[in-house]
């Protein structure tokens, strides 16, 4: 059968995270969205754990149930820690098969940090030992180290990153058998390191509010909807039960290019070399971004593809799209009003991004029509994010924009 998962969520119990973080707004916009399979997120906060054992139906599968959506154990750690004289700061995701392990884990991690204070900790262990300690409690708990190239926090970070897995992860590299793209990578540049041929690529919204749920998802072909299946399709990559991954432009995300965000100052690369990776305005380094951290690492060139390569989407969600084909702010009321529509219409957002042309036509008419014709056909215009400014992803240019319009069915 064919899940969509997303795997890394923070409930309300994670700093900067929306209140409407809790398992009724979960279980209703991953039916929005379409997903089938959600990771509940900061199972290691006491309070957040207590209400997923009180309110979610247990099975043998090894999910957790609430008002018809599948939830999977998942939570995310921040190790911070010193290595050969650098301080490392990566986060991680843990995926856990029961309550009672993930009880267990988490007492475990409560000697390394204040479980409390936010539902994505900080732990004074290294990932070594966090390893060590997960797979001591369950061989089936997975480490996945999250938005593996974000600039900080993550593990082939510019700021406090490894260059390698095996720098990282020491004797349990072997335990890595996957890593979270993130937001500003996408898996052709994944495809780039030949030492990650071995891990599966996967992608998840890390989303703090309902709403942004599923913006970045991974497909599945499960036999059975249980943990143990999840657990092998991520394990096994020669079974490819992974059968697609969905993914933002990685232009779009956050830490694509280098850069300075209050400096206005962003670059690619190659512009980053020619300044030395000094900022022109302030003097001081740059950011440094996913895809020059990409370029450093690579040992193949750009637009290389490995034999055993998943395939993947991208895609722009629907309200973004819907604000660019009626040349509106994607919070106001009429972006929101045809949105709900549409989702009446073909019951969720990813049912709508995939729609054959003729029924998007009918009911969404010609302008948005287009839209989605484009951005499958990549026919976009990106400017890259850099320095925690998100970029943009441009479907009609100057003049096609205002070309106004009130409603999507008025074009039809
Ligand atoms: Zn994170
Ligand atoms: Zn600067």
């Amino acid at each position: 059968m064919k899940v969509i998962a997303d795997l890394h969520i923070h409930s309300k119990y994670s700093r900067a995270t929306s209140e409407g973080m809790e398992l009724e707004a979960l279980s209703k916009w991953a039916k929005i969205k379409g997903i089938g399979l959600l990771g509940t997120g900061d199972f290691t906060h006491p309070k957040w754990i207590d209400e997923l054992e009180r309110k979610t139906i247990q099975s043998d599968s090894g999910f957790l149930t609430y008002d018809g959506m599948n939830f999977c154990l998942s939570a995310e750690v921040s190790c911070v820690y010193l290595q050969d004289g650098k301080l490392r700061k990566i986060h991680l995701i843990l995926l856990c098969p029961s309550i009672e392990i993930a009880q267990q884990l988490n007492e475990a991690l409560a000697k390394k940090g204040n479980l409390e204070a936010d539902g994505r900790p900080t732990l004074s262990m290294s990932a070594v030992e966090l390893c060590e300690q997960a797979l001591e409690i369950s061989r089936k708990n997975l480490i996945i180290p999250a938005h593996a190239w974000t600039p900080w926090f993550s593990v082939f970070g510019s700021k406090s990153g490894f260059d390698s897995l095996r720098e990282c992860f020491g004797e349990y590299e072997k335990n890595i058998y996957a890593i979270e793209t993130g937001l500003s990578s996408d898996p052709p540049m994944n495809w780039r390191l030949s030492k990650l041929d071995r891990v599966q690529l996967l992608s998840n919204s890390d989303s703090h509010s309902p709403e942004k749920i599923g913006r970045e998802a991974n497909v599945f072909e499960l036999d059975r909807l249980t943990y143990d299946e999840l657990y092998d399709a991520i394990c096994s990559k020669e079974k490819r039960k992974l059968a697609c991954t969905y993914e933002f432009y990685p232009e779009e995300g956050k830490y694509h290019f280098d850069g300075h965000k209050a400096c206005k100052v962003s670059f690619s690369p190659q512009q980053t070399k020619e300044h030395k990776g000094i900022c022109p305005v302030c003097k001081k380094p740059l950011t440094i971004g996913v895809l020059s951290r990409v370029e450093e690492l690579a040992d193949r060139p750009a637009g290389f593809v490995p034999k055993n390569a998943v395939p993947f989407e991208n895609l722009v969600p629907l309200k973004e799209i819907i604000a660019q084909a009626l040349n509106k702010e994607p919070t106001s009321k009429a972006v929101q009003n045809e949105y709900l529509r549409l989702i009446e219409m073909f019951g969720n957002e990813f049912a709508v991004l995939h729609a054959a042309d003729g029924p998007l036509l009918k009911h969404a008419g010609k302008r948005f029509a287009q839209a989605i014709k484009r951005i499958r056909e990549g026919k976009v215009k990106k400017i890259a994010g850099f320095d925690g400014q998100y970029g943009q992803i441009i479907i009609f240019d100057e003049e096609e924009a205002k070309e106004g319009q009130t409603t999507l069915g008025a074009f039809g």
